[in-house]
């Protein structure tokens, strides 16, 4: 699932490669995946520019010109691809189908937006859980609204007293579950949850309500660590569907068997509340 910093780093990449781009036609193959009200449809794109791209947690939004605005979300298996009139890819972001670099479109290819310059937008979706909205300007934040998103963990805004006000609700419960919680912070997948959690020196199942102060700053400071290292060096490479650490990055999710970069101790692999967990049983004795 494409996380955080993957969606910040493809938007950076298409407000480069889009912005003043207009629409010149679009090409639905699969109905469900774009959503508008009552009198919109992609119809009403043709023409109208990409004035920028936003973020919000996993939102990407689009604003065009003359009130209107265009939000995606790539859910669990969506990608986006960017092309220029000879084919060579601009911007690429999200969950490769089958491959980076694969010919596009292909079968699960759903959305095709073309552009004035000849550039063409590609959404593939194998899961076709990701959606596409066509929206009045001022439906965007209703949308958002919606979705009780929690903290951008990379806003100034996100102190420490916003994490452990975010956590109070939820003593009871392990951490690792938390931090997966939309509505506790946004944006957080389960490779950089694993990745923060080793960066704390904690482990996936200590209750958040045992946390004390010292170990409070040190998973606040990871969390804006981890995914601002993300967003700034590139993100986890995604191969077959699973994270594949061909670099330093991430330490410890995907690498089971293989030394750990602080200590050498082997990273053991287990599923935690459903899912693949990888820890340093020495940094992060239990
Ligand atoms: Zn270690």
């Amino acid at each position: 699932m494409p996380e955080l910093p993957e969606v910040e780093s493809l938007r950076r990449d298409l407000a480069a490669t889009l912005t003043g781009k207009a629409f010149t036609s679009i090409d639905v193959r699969l109905a469900k995946q774009v959503v508008a009200p009552t009198g919109l449809s992609t119809d009403d794109l043709i023409g109208r520019r990409i004035e920028g791209v936003r973020r919000r947690a996993k939102f990407l939004i689009f604003d065009l010109s003359d009130g209107l605005a265009l939000v995606m979300h790539l859910r669990l298996a969506g990608q986006l691809v960017h092309r220029d009139a000879e084919g060579t890819t601009l911007a690429e972001g999200g969950h490769p189908v089958p491959a980076y670099g694969a010919p596009l479109p292909h079968k699960s290819t759903h959305v095709i937006f073309h552009f004035d310059d000849g550039g063409v937008l590609y959404l593939t979706d194998i899961r076709q859980f990701g959606r596409v909205w066509i929206l009045p300007e001022d439906g965007v934040q209703p949308l958002l609204d919606q979705a009780k998103l929690g903290p951008e963990p990379l806003d100034p805004a996100f102190t420490v007293d916003v994490l452990r006000e975010r956590l109070a609700r939820r003593h009871r419960m392990p951490l690792k579950p938390v931090l997966l919680d939309q509505h506790v912070v946004g944006g957080i997948g389960n490779i950089y949850a694993d990745e923060i959690i080793f960066e704390s020196k904690l482990t996936p199942s200590t209750r958040v309500g045992e946390l004390d102060d010292a170990a409070l700053l040190r998973l606040h400071a990871a969390i804006q660590h981890i995914l601002g290292r993300a967003v700034r060096e590139g993100v986890a490479e995604i191969l077959n569907g699973k994270a594949s650490p061909t670099r330093d990055f991430p330490r410890v999710h995907g690498r089971a068997g293989q030394p750990c970069p602080v200590c050498g101790t082997l990273v053991t692999k287990a599923q935690f509340a459903g899912r693949g967990t990888y820890t340093c049983p020495s940094c992060q004795p239990a």
